[in-house]
């Protein structure tokens, strides 16, 4: 198999389609050396190289475990596989050809860069080495070439520090060290004060102190280097933090890294050198704007790193920024960038995300990428390319995963709030968030397990913080671009995010203060705890906790979107809404019905609560009649306004099904008050709480079981829907009510209590002298109700699985309290790959559903069936359900432009 892909001089042996081979980054520099854009040559080692290595390296690890070894052991690295090295060298061979240079020639030494590159982009996971090819005879070549002796010390110790640090292995601090206390030395602050005399001495120091911690020499021999560092990029793909990178984003572990080969141009040599990155369009809203930063004289990792604050690359790009852009500074590189951008949109018909260098004047391409972005831009881009006639619309639909639409729902400062803004930053990722100031990832972590709301604030954030920015709500750093490490990453976890705020003063005590600021004549000091707010859209810094509300869905695109998914999606989503408000919001949100409305949560209302008291703990008929015509005409106004709020769409309402005793009164004075209002004593109202006792109430006294024993409550109920319905019809709604029966096991429940609610709705119509179309129908929450679906369909115009119950009864967990459920998840017990109250089970669960639903329609084929439990809203769960045929999913209002787009996203995938 072939093992090494070469690239350069306007042709290539791969291509974009080769991601799996070349990894994301090989097969892009391939693409675009065959585009014929200007990419320095190089060559790509395969992922398979990779797997290769790194099962020889986990065989080696076998041969050694619970070996006793010496401390001090020097571990043997694990050699390339076989035959590679002489096909590296080969490579290498060429690439000096290309050139004209020499690997390891003393007069013109070629010099290249070693990367990582897996098929799916790992931002800062795995290791880089630039420069390499250095050494204490080469460098005199690059000093010759570049005419800079302090250019070419300054890139050999770069290529020390990082080689030691990624290939060797030695703590990155302690060559740090050595640089800043000869800094210290001289009395200057910045390494840009050093000159070729401090580095040449700090590179031989840095050596030495390789030599005595590792005991080896530094490898001075090219081939040597070049070998050490293709391994450390394999062995890179294992490191813990790559690991947990593609845990969190659900990447598999088999894929193997690729390595990529590349002569190096500097974009450090001088004052017409440069190096930047940039986005096609703007990563933070979509605007369709070229979009990116730079550094004069300054190497790839700089700008990525966040040390220097970067400059726009054009006006347009940050209108605020004082300092000078690309466009101004090297305005013929500019325009070539300017057309290469163009092209590669045009090209990959998506936006990039590119980095270039510029040497003495000259631009080369060093990596186009699909640019990450946020939802919000995600959206808006892929609505402005399909009317640009770049992608059909069932593209731009696949481009928009529905699961990161919530963000788009996420709160924003509200527009007139109260607000002491003690800083401002650079808006990296958007949307609001509050929580307590933490200085350190695991600070983070710590908290947030206590269920706490943390900031994280850093002076820049790494790869190694990763965990900790997962948790957080917010990330705020004192320094650093749009395009640092914190501002990326933060966007693609959609994190509220603001960077780069220099205004910042960090402390050892663990508190931060603002410079040159005082607020209300008074230094601000906020310490680790202290409640801060941050704005991820503006980069406004707010001491406490600032009111946030809901976005603006307008002019998002989304709308435009959603419809076009709403033309392709199968599924109608309808919402679970239980107050006309509710309704409201979701019919807002493009809900065609509401599929669950959960009368009992009427009954919590203050002024309800009694009479839903009385109704439970009479005891005798008259009393609970009284009681349950006191709930009557408030049950018929909040039917009548839902009715209101979804004119023209389904409503579906299920009579009460919550266990009796989550209305009981627990406190004394609550249950006294009662007794007086029934006129009991205290001690009836007690020893009836007492005999309403249950043991286990959610598998208890609930759902149709309460309306088999005690019908006037169901019948209180249905008339009261019955009549709100005949009220909406007065008033020229068309109204369209389904009674829902909840948790029917048994096909006979479902059989009386249809029996009860159209005897109910028959008196209503014989006394009011007209009549309103509705339907009855059942929950199917049981797993018995799976089994005997066809039984129960002959009573049932339509079915609603309610798989909250149903993943509850059959794995047999309480939905209250399954505490087990996270460490279930951990990948090292590997129990359950995802909460199954979030993500429908789909072998268990769902296995049930789908024979629920067969089991339905082998009775009614045309029964209407749809899910109203959480999963309604779950992206995974609506793919599930629209695969076994059902007409709908219900979900939280908020969830229902999620819902719509997944929608649509299950039948595109289904096609594949
Ligand atoms: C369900 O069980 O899935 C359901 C929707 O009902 P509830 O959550 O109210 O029990
Ligand atoms: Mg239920």
């Amino acid at each position: 198999m072939k093992r090494i892909y070469s690239f350069g001089g306007g042709k290539a042996e791969g291509s974009a389609d080769d991601k799996a081979l070349l990894g994301g980054k090989g097969a892009n520099l391939a693409e675009m050396c065959s585009l014929g854009l200007p990419v320095p040559p190089g060559f790509t080692i395969t992922t398979g190289v990779c797997l290769e290595y790194l099962e020889a390296e986990a065989e080696k690890a076998k041969g050694t475990r619970g070996r006793w070894v010496p401390p001090g052991t020097p571990v043997e690295p694990t050699p390339l596989p076989e035959g590679l090295p002489a096909q590296i060298d080969a490579a290498m061979t060429a690439l000096e050809a290309e050139l004209g240079k020499g690997f390891g020639d003393a007069s013109d030494p070629l010099l290249v860069s070693v990367r990582s590159g897996a098929a799916i982009s790992m931002p800062g996971m795995m290791d880089t080495v630039l420069n390499l090819g250095l050494n204490d005879a080469t460098v005199a070549g690059l000093a010759a070439k570049s005419g800079d002796e302090r250019f070419a010390w300054d890139s050999y110790r770069r290529f020390v520090q990082m080689y030691a640090d990624v290939v060797l292995g030695l703590h990155r601090a302690q060559l740090d060290r050595i640089v800043s206390e000869h800094r210290a030395s001289k009395g200057v602050e910045h390494d840009t004060d050093l000159e070729a005399a401090d580095w040449k001495h700090l590179v031989a120091a840095m050596k030495a102190r390789i030599e005595s911690s590792l005991g080896f020499t530094f490898p001075e021999e090219p081939r040597d280097q070049l070998m050490g560092a293709v391994r450390a990029v394999f062995a890179s793909w294992n490191t813990s933090r790559a690991r947990f990178y593609r845990r969190q984003n659900n990447i598999a572990d088999d894929l193997g890294t690729a390595v990529n080969v590349q002569a190096m141009v500097f974009g450090n040599m001088g004052a017409d050198c440069a190096t930047g990155v940039a986005f096609t369009r703007d990563p933070k809203d979509g605007r369709r704007l070229f979009f990116g930063e730079f550094l004069v004289n300054a190497q790839g990792e700089d700008v990525v790193a966040g040390l220097r604050t970067p400059q726009p690359i054009n006006r347009e790009a940050d209108p605020d920024s004082t300092l000078p852009t690309l466009q101004d500074l090297m305005p013929e590189a500019y325009r070539e960038l300017h057309t290469v951008h163009r092209r590669l949109e045009a090209h990959y018909r998506d936006m990039q995300d590119i980095e270039f260098t510029i040497e003495n004047g000259r631009l080369w391409m060093l990596q186009t990428r699909r640019g990450k972005r946020t939802i919000a831009a995600a959206v808006r881009i892929a609505v402005d390319m399909v009317e640009e006639g770049l992608i059909s619309k069932e593209e731009a639909i696949r481009r928009v995963d529905p699961g990161r639409l919530d963000q788009l729902l996420h709160p924003t400062v509200a527009p007139g709030a109260a607000r002491t803004v003690i800083a401002k930053g650079l808006p990296a990722s958007p949307g609001a968030a509050t929580g307590r100031v933490v200085f350190t990832a695991e600070e983070a972590v710590k908290r947030a397990d206590r269920g706490e709301d943390v900031i994280l604030v850093r002076e820049e954030t790494s790869p190694e913080d990763i965990q900790g920015m997962s948790v957080a709500q917010g990330i705020l750093t004192q320094r650093g671009g749009q395009t640092s490490h914190a501002a990326v990453v933060a966007r693609g976890m959609g994190r509220c995010c603001v960077v780069g705020c220099s205004e910042l003063a960090l402390h050892r005590d663990g508190s931060f203060s603002i410079r040159e600021r005082l607020i209300e004549g008074r230094e601000i000091r906020v310490r680790e705890g202290d409640l801060i707010t941050l704005d991820g859209s503006s980069g406004e810094v707010m001491l406490g906790d600032v009111e946030r509300s809901k976005p603006d869905l307008e002019g998002s695109g989304l709308s435009t979107l959603l419809e076009w998914a709403d033309l392709l999606a199968r599924l109608g989503v309808r919402a679970n809404a239980d107050t006309p408000e509710d309704a409201a919001v979701a019919r807002g949100f493009g809900a065609v019905g509401i599929g669950l409305c959960r009368t009992e949560h009427m009954f919590f209302d203050a002024e309800r609560i009694g009479a839903v008291r009385e109704m439970i703990l009479s005891d005798d008929d008259a009393s609970r009649a009284r009681a349950l015509d006191k709930l009557f005409p408030m049950q018929r106004a909040d039917f009548l306004g839902i009715f209101r709020a979804m004119d023209g769409c389904p409503v579906t309402i299920r009579l009460l099904d919550p266990p009796l005793h989550e209305f009981l009164p627990h406190k004394a004075d609550e249950r006294a008050q009662l007794a007086e209002t029934m006129g009991v004593s205290l001690a009836a109202i007690d020893r009836r709480v007492e005999d309403l006792h249950e043991f286990n109430p959610m598998m208890g006294h609930r759902g149709c079981r309460l309306g088999v024993t005690n019908p006037e409550i169901y019948r209180m109920q249905a008339r009261a829907i019955i009549e709100a319905a005949l009220d909406a019809a007065l008033e020229g709604i068309d109204v369209r009510p389904e009674i829902m029966i909840p948790l029917v096991g048994v096909a006979r429940e479902l059989e009386l209590l249809r029996g009860v609610v159209i005897s109910e709705a028959d008196a209503v119509f014989a006394r009011r002298e007209a009549t309103v179309e509705y339907l009855v129908g059942t929950m199917i929450e049981l797993p018995r109700a799976c089994l005997t679906a066809d039984r129960i369909a002959e009573h049932a115009d339509f079915f609603s699985f309610g798989t909250n119950d149903l993943t509850q009864t059959t794995f047999g967990y309480s939905r209250d309290d399954a505490r087990f459920l996270a460490p279930y998840q951990d990948p090292d017990i590997a129990v359950l790959p995802q909460d199954p109250f979030v993500s429908i089970d789909a072998e268990g669960v769902g296995a049930l559903v789908a024979m629920g639903v067969a089991r339905g329609r082998s009775v009614k084929s045309k029964l209407k069936v749809g899910i109203c439990g959480e999963h309604g809203g779950d992206p995974a769960s609506i793919a599930f359900v629209d695969g076994v045929g059902l007409d709908y999913v219900s979900c939280s209002p908020y969830r229902v432009p999620i819902a719509r787009l997944a929608a649509a996203t299950a039948v595109l995938e289904a096609a594949g």
